[in-house]
């Protein structure tokens, strides 16, 4: 019999009760195989977007929305709770729903909701599933326990994308869980969240279940991590955008790097550091298909086969351009520059820079590209005063599309062939990136062609 086995449930997984009831299925067979499983959950599909709509609106000042929200979160439980036939555990998840309206009626009066506040909201849809897992798995004999995540994993207090302590993490874990698993029995432990040493609720980021599996599995020493999601593993490309998407048996480690950091949301980037640096296999698994084995996250292994493997893009950028001819003879530019984006708390995802030196281009998340351009214009004040530097621009409204392949060093000309795929189609690239290690190469394209960018290179690698 294997040792410790890992699995979370994203959030369609967990979706309604016959999602539910599929999960606890895949748990329970396999526990015919692990001596020790550990289960984790993201909340109910689509309950953190309403939580944090309810939060947004509060501090907007409008103090009705929440509480339509709040009766869609009673319905949307309490129909899995029928579901199931798990009456009992309704008073686990009304006081739940309580504190989301006392904390959106303390952010209306407020007038402002503090990142603290924010994730206090957003983790309740995570303290809600819990319960329905884990009374499914006792339902179906399985001994289980509904665990919140802020008892285990001690991060710092960044709100809203919290890190996580791996020493006292590990520590916890021990103590409050391996007991339990080697009892055979099933703890199911909140995703996406953790808690500051004062015990303040903090969350991961967005889709950072995945990222709890990672540290899960890493501080239980765990032989595997199984991520169930709604496809078939990891794929070519979003199937939601080419729709003719075929699944990858196995990518490197750095391969799924690329793809997850560049908006595959398939899986979330740091859950992959975690797992890799202890050698743990990484599974991407369909609760809906689960005969289907998925993606297996394998070691980088040299020499890679094939050349394009997967294409990607992530929505939502803007791209900043630095520019002008007498940046040429102007020290540190590029540094400078950075240095205050950097303060503005941006980090940035794409950098060119002409080999003249006359333009740094860079793409930030749109939201945040005013931030950046005011810090900019306020570092470089002295130079755009003189015309060393002409402009602080951006083109917003981008999307960064990247193709990832390790074998793609070794293959000649798969530029061009990208660059021709958008060409016969009309679509125009505003700025190339080449990652050092050959393993990705980004475009930014205008957002309307963005789909259209993505389908064309897709078809490369189907064609192949
Ligand atoms: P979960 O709630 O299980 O965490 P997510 O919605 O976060 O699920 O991630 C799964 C989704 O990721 C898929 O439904 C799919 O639309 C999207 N996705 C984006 N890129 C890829 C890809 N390369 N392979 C598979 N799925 C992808
Ligand atoms: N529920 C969280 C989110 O929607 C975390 C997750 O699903 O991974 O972002
Ligand atoms: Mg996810």
């Amino acid at each position: 019999m294997k040792k410790t086995l890992v699995m979370k449930f994203g959030g369609t997984s967990v979706g309604s009760a016959e999602a539910i009831s599929k999960s606890a299925e895949i748990v329970r067979a396999a526990k015919k195989d692990w001596a020790e499983v550990l289960v984790i959950v993201s909340a109910m599909s689509g309950v953190t977007d309403l939580l944090l709509k309810g939060a947004h609106s509060c501090a907007a000042g409008d103090g009705n929305t929440y509480k339509e929200i709040a009766a869609q979160l009673r319905s949307k439980h309490h129909e899995a709770i029928k579901g199931l036939g798990v009456e009992s555990i309704a008073s686990r998840i009304e006081p739940l729903i309580n504190e989301f309206e006392s904390l959106c009626h303390a952010v209306h009066i407020l007038g402002e909701a503090s990142p603290r506040a924010i994730d206090a909201i957003s983790s309740l849809g995570e303290r809600m599933s819990i319960h329905l897992m884990s009374a499914r798995l006792n339902q179906l004999g399985i001994k289980s326990e509904a665990i919140e995540a802020s008892e285990l994993i001690l991060t710092d207090d960044v709100f809203g994308s919290a890190n996580p302590q791996m020493d006292e993490t590990r520590a916890k874990c021990e103590s409050r869980l391996r007991r339990q698993l080697q009892n055979g029995e099933v703890p199911v432990v909140t995703g996406f969240i953790g808690a500051t040493k004062s015990g303040a609720v903090t969350t991961l980021g967005r889709g950072g279940s995945d990222y709890s599996a990672g540290i899960l599995g890493a501080a239980l020493a765990a032989d595997e991590v199984w991520i169930w999601t709604d496809v078939n593993g990891v794929m070519t490309a979003d199937p939601r955008v080419a729709p003719n998407a075929i699944t990858l048996n196995q990518l490197s480690f750095r391969e799924i790097s690329e793809l997850a950091y560049y908006g595959a949301k398939v899986l979330h980037p740091k859950t992959i550091r975690p797992v890799v640096e202890r050698g743990i296999d990484l599974w991407i698994k369909n609760t809906f298909n689960p005969s289907h084995p998925g993606t297996l996250i394998v070691p980088d292994n040299g020499h890679a086969a094939g050349a394009i493997k997967a294409v990607t893009a992530i929505k939502g950028q803007s791209l900043i351009t630095i520019e002008g001819r007498g940046m040429m003879g102007v020290p540190g530019v590029a540094a400078r520059a950075f240095g205050s984006v950097a303060r503005s708390g941006v980090s940035v995802l794409l950098i060119t820079q002409a080999s003249s030196e006359q333009s740094i281009c860079f793409s930030v998340p749109e939201n945040l590209s005013a931030k950046v351009i005011e810090g900019l214009k306020e570092e470089f004040k002295l130079e755009l005063a003189r015309r060393d530097i002409d402009t602080v621009s951006s083109i917003i409204n981008t999307v960064i599309v990247t193709v990832v392949g390790a074998g793609m060093r070794y293959t000649p000309g798969i530029s061009g062939k990208v660059f021709s795929a958008l060409g016969n189609k009309g679509l125009n690239i505003i700025a190339i990136a080449q990652g050092s290690s050959e393993c990705s190469i980004s475009l930014v394209v205008d957002a309307k062609d963005a789909d259209e960018a993505v389908r064309s290179i897709h078809q490369l690698i189907v064609e192949r």
